[in-house]
């Protein structure tokens, strides 16, 4: 019997988890649909599991608590802005708790969540929703498969449970 091969930098790792916060609330999971396949070795996943399946094979099955750090990172303060109601469209539906798309300087899209609404002042966090939690994964490791020369230029995972176009 060959070895088992075992997850590397330019393969194609397909898994099932469950990501859980500490309070235990279930953020996302694969329960009930396709796995999700990534590419190992290209910041597809977050570093802490990205580390923590690096060696492993198809059949095991981890559990891995992630900090902040090397999760979505630390919450920043200075991700927290404070827009005036003229700089949003005029039909926008402001209220605390909704979520948008804005571009940053550089014409990326950058989602922030309205965190409070002071007369014409609207306090905006640009801090990703997961920034400062601990992320709890169970993962089930699924198959492990070479990468196609397009995958690898591409840096992510066509066809079943990876990249839509
Ligand atoms: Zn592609």
């Amino acid at each position: 019997m060959a070895e088992a091969q075992t997850i590397a930098a330019g393969l194609v790792v397909t898994v099932h988890y469950k990501l859980t916060l500490d309070d235990g609330q279930v953020v996302d999971s694969s329960e009930g649909d396709e796995p999700m396949a990534y590419l190992h070795g290209r910041g597809n996943i977050v570093p802490g599991l990205e580390a923590a399946l690096e060696g492993k094979t198809a059949g095991e099955d981890l559990k891995v608590s992630v900090s902040p750090e090397e999760g979505y990172g630390v919450r920043r303060p200075d991700a927290l802005h404070q827009v005036n109601r003229s700089a949003f469209p005029e039909d926008a539906k402001l209220e605390v708790g909704i979520a948008f798309q804005a571009m940053d300087e550089h014409e990326n899209p950058i989602a922030g969540t309205i965190t409070a609404i002071e007369n014409d002042e609207i306090t905006v966090d640009f801090n990703h929703p997961l920034a400062g939690r601990t992320l709890n994964f169970e993962v089930q490791i699924i198959e492990i498969r070479p990468a196609t020369a397009e995958e690898q230029s591409h840096g992510h995972v066509h066809g079943p449970g990876g990249h839509p176009h």
